[in-house]
């Protein structure tokens, strides 16, 4: 049996949507809380951020298409960037008349990404790219994107790397999608072909990337582990609990017991989100504790996809329409978030040795200059 069709594959009807929202938020002085009025914030405290989100909770939540622009791009440009690139981008950005998207995923560059190959070379004033880049979400329908590229392959592979500013539309960008297992294609592939940006795109110290894509991967697992929103919720569970009692099956003890599992689970995430929004709110840049709240997010997805499809039944396997299958498309969705933002493998690895201070996983590359690895995705020179 395949798959139904996709209604919006592309995403297009769900942004529109999420646009028109985002616009409205910043004309009624709601969007970019915190942000200076400078830059196009409403130069409010945490604390109106807070309520802003207790708030939202009550709410469906509209904000997921912009989760790459606004949780991680936009810090990253608001912490690196010069005041003439926050005058610039900050303030489409904080509006949502700008969309940006991630590009740091290459083809065998993933978990591993300091082993990217995409590379920018200087020529005068003008920055050179070329290489690929993959499993850039929402690539197609963004204005700008934050990408990683090579700028020195004479030194060790995590020294080398550089941050630029790339508009999408820039002449040598060519977008392309990739079909997903839910029928959807929010994914893309971007080529560079000799594209040139001007120097004034690069964010941040030259070759300071490495530390700057460890920052906004450490806002990207906050982002993804903590949510939009503030409070104690427990939203999977409770969809889960209202389709056993729907057919009947609420009352079976196994199911019960894992059921209040995810419940728990959802719980404790809301808490542990509360402490890591408020290490935020005091300031501190998010650390390597972004990984617990991005793994037990994943763990949570895994067991609501396999207690759906117990619930739901033979109907988990049957297509009929778009709103039957919501629990099929669950499911397959669910996938991803064991992956999107570094993998379940690489948040334990993350947690065992910067959070717990367990010995670190055996480096064979360290210190050795990209240009003569052998290792990740460098090819042996002929
Ligand atoms: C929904 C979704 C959205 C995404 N959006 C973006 C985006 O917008 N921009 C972007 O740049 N990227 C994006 N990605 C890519 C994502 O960051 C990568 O898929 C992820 O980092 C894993 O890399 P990989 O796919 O190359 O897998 P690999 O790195 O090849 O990993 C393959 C397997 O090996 C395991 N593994 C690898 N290294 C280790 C290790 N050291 N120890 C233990 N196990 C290891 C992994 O856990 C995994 O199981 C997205 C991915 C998904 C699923």
């Amino acid at each position: 049996m395949s798959a139904p069709e996709n209604a919006d594959p592309r995403g297009l009807k769900r942004f529109a949507a999420a646009k028109t929202f985002q616009l409205a938020r910043a004309k009624a002085g709601l969007a970019g809380l915190t942000y200076p009025r400078e830059y196009g914030g409403a130069g409010l405290s945490r604390a109106h951020e807070r309520v802003w989100r207790d708030t939202y909770a009550q709410y469906p939540n509209m904000s997921t298409e912009y989760i790459i622009s606004h949780g991680m791009c936009l810090p990253m440009l608001a912490e690196y960037g010069t005041h003439e690139q926050k005058l610039k981008y900050l303030p489409d950005i904080i509006s949502g008349h700008s969309l940006w998207c991630q590009m740091f995923s290459e083809p065998g560059a993933g978990s591993d990404v300091a082993s990217l190959q995409t590379k920018a070379e200087k020529d005068g004033d003008t920055w050179i790219i070329n290489g690929q880049k993959v499993w850039t979400t929402l690539a197609h329908l963004s204005q700008y994107g934050l990408i990683i590229a090579r700028t020195n392959p004479n030194v060790a592979k995590h020294a080398g790397i550089s941050m630029f500013i790339m508009p999408m539309d820039a002449p040598g960008v060519e977008v392309r999608p990739i079909h997903q297992i839910d029928g959807g294609t929010h994914f893309n592939e971007v080529f560079f072909k000799d594209v040139e940006i001007g120097a004034e795109h690069l964010l941040g110290d030259l070759s300071n990337g490495w530390n700057m894509a460890t920052a906004m991967l450490m806002y990207e697992r906050v982002a993804i582990g903590t949510g939009t929103s503030d409070g104690v919720r427990h939203e999977l569970a409770d969809q889960l609990i209202a389709e056993a009692t729907k057919r009947g099956l609420i009352k079976d003890l196994v199911l019960r017991q894992k059921l209040m599992h995810i419940y728990t689970l959802e719980t404790c995430l809301s808490l542990v989100s509360m402490r890591t929004r408020a290490e935020l709110k005091a300031g501190k840049t998010p650390g390597p504790g972004g990984s617990i709240t991005k793994l037990v997010n994943a763990i949570i997805w895994a067991a609501y996809r396999d207690l759906s499809m117990e619930i739901v039944g033979a109907s988990g396997l049957a297509w009929e329409d778009e709103s039957a299958a919501r629990w099929q498309r669950g499911a397959l969705t669910s996938l991803q978030s064991g992956i999107a933002g570094g993998t379940n493998e690489i948040q334990r690895n993350i947690i065992g040795d910067r959070v717990l201070g367990l010995p670190r996983d055996i480096s064979v590359d360290k210190g050795i200059p990209f240009k003569d690895l052998k290792v990740g995705t460098q090819q042996t020179p002929a």
